[in-house]
């Protein structure tokens, strides 16, 4: 796979060579199913902080993106794995603008639809397709060194040595709700659950990000604002940030 990433652009006034500089390299990693906030609670905390974003879960949706546009057949593990292993993919690491692209074409509200929603796990527990996208992200963030990646394996698998781990869980109505609200709405019920609750069962077969694993942090949103939450996460990373290096 050839994954390009756009850079952030950095703080008003430093350049992203002076920050790197004088940042230390820290890795927030970020799990929990979905509609669970993290991708809106990540972008805002890495934005606060000055780092870098990853949205892994983007990744798979671009993979998935691409195999329906190639017609492969998503049950066969090897035609998908090819598909993943020549996507021409290119994700910004900006919190404040992300754009996803695949070759020439612009798939950042693309990969959002529901018909993406509903075919992502095939690829994501396809176990192949799995190892080269997880070594992507690696790379991505090890070239970032400051960074908040969210997905569903980053504190486990990907990123497991992250300085912060995190798993932001919410309840299934909380869930459902905040989900049909960035749908726009107008999603009926059993389309929501087909997005939320079924996407979550089939994804469970190839990630643990409902219980917490050893040192990750239990963070529930249910009852949280979205600022209480983007608080919540920061106040993790300045409390590491202020211990000894
Ligand atoms: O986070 P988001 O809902 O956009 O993720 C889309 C899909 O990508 C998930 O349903 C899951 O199948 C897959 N995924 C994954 N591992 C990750 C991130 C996402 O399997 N680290």
């Amino acid at each position: 796979m050839s994954t390009g990433t756009e850079q952030r652009s950095g703080a008003p006034g430093q350049a992203p060579e002076d920050r790197q500089s004088t940042a230390r390299r820290m890795i927030i990693a970020v799990d929990g199913p979905s509609g669970s906030g993290k991708s809106s609670v990540c972008r805002a905390a890495a934005t606060q902080l000055g780092a870098a974003y990853l949205d892994t879960g983007a990744m798979y949706r671009a993979a998935t993106w691409y195999c329906l546009q190639q017609q492969v057949d998503l049950t066969d593990e090897d035609a998908v794995a090819v598909a993943v292993e020549e996507l021409p993919l290119n994700i910004s690491t900006d919190p404040q603008h992300q754009v996803i692209t695949v070759g020439e074409t612009d798939v950042t509200e693309a990969i959002r639809e529901p018909r993406i929603s509903e075919k992502v796990s095939e690829v994501a527990t396809n176990r192949k397709a799995r190892q080269l996208l997880i070594s992507a992200q690696r790379r991505i963030i090890d070239a970032a060194g400051f960074i908040v990646a969210e997905g569903r394996d980053i504190t486990t698998v990907v990123a497991p040595d992250a300085q912060v781990r995190v798993l932001l869980t919410a309840s299934a109505e909380a869930r459902l709700r905040r989900r049909g609200a960035q749908l726009g709405g107008g999603q009926s019920e059993e389309s929501l659950k087909r997005q939320v609750l079924e996407r979550d069962r089939r994804d469970s077969a190839a990630s643990n990000f409902t219980e917490a694993a050893d040192g990750v942090a239990v963070l529930d949103s249910s009852d949280l604002s979205f600022q209480e939450a983007v608080d919540s996460l920061i106040g993790r990373v300045e409390t590491v940030q202020e211990e000894p290096a």
